[in-house]
């Protein structure tokens, strides 16, 4: 049973937190595209701080790592019920970029 797209950007809103609006969109494949903007980092120029990036993985679990990210580093104190999951998003950042650095081993 697949939860419709709004369903799933609002429980992904209410997993980010306050600060952020969560939107869905359909790739290439597909797949579901999670982008998550910070309201509270709107630019004068109008473009948000956002988790898409071009080329990389926007699944919900890549997105909601950037974004708890984010927000340790840009606002401190702030509750999201997706900080619990902090651990294990730097022990996943920490892998990927071993993997990606592909360090020889000793
Ligand atoms: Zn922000």
């Amino acid at each position: 049973m697949v939860a419709s797209r709004s369903a799933r950007a609002r429980k992904a809103g209410v997993e980010a937190g306050p600060l952020a609006q969560v939107r869905i969109e359909v790739g290439a494949d597909d797949s579901f595209v999670y982008r998550i903007a910070c309201t509270d980092c709107t630019t004068g120029s109008g473009s948000p701080w956002s988790t898409h990036r071009r080329g990389e993985d926007n699944g919900y679990l890549a997105a909601m790592d950037r974004w708890s990210f984010h927000l340790v580093e840009k606002h401190p104190g702030q509750e999201a019920p997706c900080l619990v999951h902090l651990p294990a998003a730097q022990q996943r950042l920490h892998e990927r970029r071993e993997q990606r650095d592909g360090t020889p081993g000793a």
